[in-house]
């Protein structure tokens, strides 16, 4: 059954109910409970050690900066730290787990309750709550398509993740996805995660249920799994949620399963029995002791918590006085939002004037050209050929009539190319805008000498012959005559041609 098969529109009469399971992977230099490196990419079975394989006889060492991470997410989302939590052996057995089983967090998280609101298309704002935010480790990982046999790579055993755990509070795929794209952006704001979905730093599990709009009771849920884009999770959820009501209105049941999403067929499969039938025997980890986090340690982490995507936004529009489409743009990343405001500190400092005032040229800059060039080079903000300062210096260019904005796109084109300073481009290419009256009246005599014919017209009161005469100026001096003075002294030409002066 495919999706264009289903005709029932999910909308109607049922409401999906949809809770996520997100894990993102930390970005500490070392693994959870030994020094191996968790750096993605390397040889396959290279970043390995004795503890990280489970052998006889090791033990477990706790990351600080992994609790720390976790601690700084749970306070970003408002969670309770627990000031004791507990690890706890997750068993199993899969080829990817040499221990055979997972250090996780299970009955004692580190922390729990706590709420993401994400902002919906009718611009209201929803939250979301968080049930718990717990860390364990990551297991490795089965390559099936480089040999006819099954490849180990246990690389990942170690590497530190976090899971974050959401009530059942997500009500249509889009949501989920928009939940999702917020965990992203808080985890990335706070350094602890790359967020990277192709490389798997961050991924998502959902449970879906369905019911009959009005009805309290929860269905029988489903668990999707191995849905690894944003686009994924959207049409995965959109998938099971059509595929469970029709199964209802056929009369059917909805038996509590794992399915994987299948990205190349667009549908979900049900795993085999076998790979589903985890009993996990959790029990705790009898080789760490309970974590223990004391009120300095928390009021430390607080303190030194970035101020967060939706505050930034909403100061975006308030303080900045900028539209909210600039703000949303401007704030999706932090990188960008920084850039954008060391460029407008830096411009509003040279240039006077407030920070309001300036806000939304440095705006228009950052959110046309910068992304514009990021986005076709694939560029990281952090490697862009143009400081902020630079491009401070090039609007400065703009504000204060040096040059014109026309120009001004000209030597950012330079600016990319070389690098540097748009003063320097400016001086030595001869851009400087012309503001000097007597050359600008020598330009326009010229233009309405060659162009008696239309000259006369506009005497006989063709006035739109106007904007000609601008372009013509324009056209005459390269494109570096001042605008705004060209208007001022051609109106004032052709008024005393016209005989209003
Ligand atoms: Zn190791």
């Amino acid at each position: 059954m495919t999706n264009q098969e289903i005709a029932v529109n999910p909308d109607d009469r049922y409401e999906p109910v949809i809770g996520l399971e997100v894990h993102a992977q930390l970005l500490t230099r070392t693994k959870a409970f030994c020094g191996c490196s968790t750096e993605f990419g390397g040889d396959p079975n290279g970043n390995v050690c004795p503890v990280c394989l489970g052998m006889p006889g090791t033990l477990p060492v706790l990351n600080r900066l992994m609790v720390e991470f976790v601690i700084r997410m749970g306070l970003a989302v408002g969670c309770r730290i627990a000031p004791r939590s507990v690890f706890a052996r997750k068993n199993y057995f899969y080829p990817d787990l040499p221990k055979g089983y997972q250090i996780s967090q299970y009955d004692e998280p580190l922390c729990s309750g706590g709420t993401v609101e994400i902002d919906l298309q009718d611009g209201t704002r929803k939250r979301v709550g968080i049930t718990r935010i717990h860390m364990e480790e990551d297991a490795g990982k089965s390559i099936h398509d480089l040999d006819p046999d099954t490849l180990v790579d246990v690389n990942r055993c170690g590497v530190p993740l976090i899971e974050i755990v959401s009530e059942p509070d997500i009500r249509s795929p889009h949501e989920a996805s928009l939940y999702l794209a917020k965990i992203r952006q808080i985890v990335t704001y706070l350094g602890i995660c790359d967020g990277n979905m192709e490389e798997g730093s961050l991924r998502c599990d959902a449970n879906v249920s369905v019911r009959r709009k009005g009805e309290g009771r929860l269905g029988t849920k489903t668990e999707v799994k191995n849905m690894n884009s944003f686009r994924n999770v959207e049409r995965a959820l959109d998938f099971e949620t059509r595929r469970q009501i029709q199964l209802i209105e056929d009369g059917g049941t909805v038996i509590q399963e794992t399915l994987l999403w299948d990205v190349a067929q667009n549908v979900a499969f049900p795993m085999r029995g076998k790979e589903e039938a985890h009993d996990y025997r959790y029990f705790p980890e009898p080789d760490l002791v309970p974590v223990l986090v004391g009120s300095e340690w928390i009021a430390a982490v607080s303190k030194d918590l970035p101020e967060l995507p939706t505050p930034r936004r909403d100061r975006y529009t308030s303080e900045l006085g900028l539209p909210r489409y600039d703000a949303d743009v401007l704030t999706t990343e932090k990188e960008i939002a920084d850039y954008f405001e060391k460029t407008l500190a830096d411009l509003t400092q040279r240039s006077g004037g407030s920070l309001r005032e300036n806000a939304k040229s440095v705006s228009n800059w950052v959110m046309t050209e910068i992304l514009r060039v990021v986005g076709e080079r694939k560029l990281k903000l952090a490697d862009f050929p143009v400081a902020p300062e630079h491009l401070a210096g090039l609007i400065l260019l703009v504000k204060n009539n040096t040059i014109s904005g026309k120009i001004a796109k000209e030597v950012f084109e330079d600016m990319i190319s070389g690098g540097g300073d748009p003063e320097a481009i400016v001086r030595s290419k001869n851009l400087a805008q012309v503001s000097d009256v007597a050359a600008l009246e020598q330009v326009i005599e010229r233009v309405l000498v060659d162009h008696q014919a239309q000259v006369q017209k506009y005497i006989d009161g063709s006035s739109k012959l106007f904007g000609f005469f601008v372009g013509e100026t324009m056209k005459l001096t390269r494109g570096k005559a001042n605008p705004a003075m060209v208007n001022d002294l051609l109106r004032k030409r052709l008024d005393t041609l016209t005989g209003k002066r």
